[in-house]
């Protein structure tokens, strides 16, 4: 007998038909003798429509912790639903809310992370034979105010619930067959990928890979726990997330539409400056994505590009404007909507000619960078929103993705 974590998200739950057939697959491993406890999202599009309804009366999302409260309410009528199905299908099960489960977090409404997870309740209903159905994408800070764990974090509660009650792998089920070299939303020869090293799937995950969330990733690289990410509606083994797993010289091609771009020309007095705003950005707690500095002809002068979410532009920007730190730089340009393509895996690091199979096939399909940054295991240009499309495709066949998924 094994404890497994099913985690089924928003369009695997988008309406009662599709919950029965979550029902169905929670039905399969409950006969094959297994424990069992669930995650559920929100139907899809709920909490989009939750948050578009909350900022008709909170144009400045002042009442973050309300907004919580409100947010968490989609996953909530899932996971009564999905009871439902289960107990008329003649099943022992009951819901929890992430508060119920014991799932606590720390008090950053939006994005809180848990820091603890009490689960011994939720343990003796598995015990017991119940179907434990948990919401995700919530938890309760302390003082017993309902948190959110930011937009995709049901996979977030799936692995923390999977470590906290010590199961033997946490399933995500979603609307594809599992990880792929590319997205098969926009590269239909995008191959699957059987088996993907925590390493791997956290880099694709931090890159824009939507298909997990990356601190889902990150949780389970740390904790050692198996992941299966597999489709709801088509039968298949998916992809499976495992240490020792095989790896990949280059495992996939990623996007993500979440950048935007601050570029200071003309910048004095190299890396004092350079110290100076990225520490004034920091202190505002502005996570900076990729940075490029490059010199001007003007000696001392060089010129800075970063990217940073979409959310922090603003933020960013008037940093950035501060009586402080404007008087460093001649010229400031920036651009709200970014996106940032990478091509990701281990072979990076040491293949020599990666670098320049990204350089060509993004020339050969005219693309202008804005910048580009390599690290250890990822190569990711800044390119303009409407380039993504042709840019995905370009690099996935440059690196011979289409043809095979190693
Ligand atoms: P869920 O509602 O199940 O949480 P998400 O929408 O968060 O599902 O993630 C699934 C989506 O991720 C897929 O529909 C797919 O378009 C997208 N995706 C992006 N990149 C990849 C990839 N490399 N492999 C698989 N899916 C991907
Ligand atoms: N419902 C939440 C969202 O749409 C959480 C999730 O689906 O993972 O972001
Ligand atoms: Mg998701």
């Amino acid at each position: 007998m094994a404890r497994i974590v099913m985690k089924f998200g928003g369009t695997s739950s988008a309406n009662t038909d599709a919950l029965r057939l979550c029902a169905k697959h929670v039905a399969r491993q409950l006969n094959s003798g297994d424990e069992v406890a669930v995650v559920i999202s929100a139907p899809s599009g709920m909490t989009a429509e939750l948050s578009k309804k909350i900022s008709e009366v909170d144009e400045k999302s002042k009442h973050l912790d309300e907004t919580d409260l409100i947010l968490s309410s989609g996953e909530q009528i899932n996971a009564g639903l999905l009871v439902i199905i289960l107990r008329e299908m003649g099943l022992k099960a009951r819901s929890w809310n992430g508060w119920q489960a014991g799932l606590i977090t720390d008090d950053n409404h939006g994005e809180a992370r848990i820091i603890e997870a009490r689960t011994g309740d939720l343990c003796d209903s598995l015990k017991a034979g119940e179907v434990a159905v948990m919401t995700g994408f919530q938890g309760v800070t302390k003082e017993c105010r309902i948190t959110t764990l930011g937009r995709g974090g049901s996979d977030v509660s799936a692995v923390a619930l999977a470590t906290a009650i010590q199961a033997d792998r946490c399933d995500i089920y979603t609307d594809v067959a599992g990880v792929f070299t590319a997205d098969p939303a926009i590269e239909k020869n995008a191959k699957l990928i059987p088996e993907l090293s925590p390493e791997e799937m956290l880099e694709l995950a931090s890159s824009g890979t939507k298909v997990l969330h990356s601190r889902s990733v990150e949780l389970a690289m740390s904790e050692q726990m198996p992941l299966r990410v597999l489709s709801t509606f088509k039968a298949g083994s998916g992809t499976v997330i495992a240490k020792g797993l095989e790896t990949h010289l280059v495992s996939g091609v990623t996007y993500s539409r979440d950048v935007s771009q601050i570029s200071l020309m003309g910048l004095a007095g190299g890396i004092d400056s350079m110290q100076q705003l990225f520490s004034a950005l920091a202190k505002k707690k502005i996570n900076i994505d990729l940075v490029v500095q490059s010199s001007t002809r003007q000696t001392g002068l060089s010129n800075l590009v970063f990217a940073t979410s979409k959310l922090d532009h603003d933020r960013a920007l008037s940093v950035v404007r501060s009586d402080g730190l404007s008087g460093l730089y001649q010229n400031l340009n920036s651009v709200q909507e970014m996106t940032k393509v990478s091509v990701v895996g281990l072979g990076l690091r040491s293949q020599s000619g990666m670098l320049e199979i990204f350089f060509r096939a993004l020339a050969e399909a005219n693309i202008a960078m804005h910048a580009v940054a390599t690290s250890e295991l990822r190569i990711s240009a800044l390119m303009p929103e409407h380039m993504i499309e042709s840019a995905v495709k370009a690099l996935h066949f440059a690196y011979g993705l289409d043809k095979t998924s190693t």
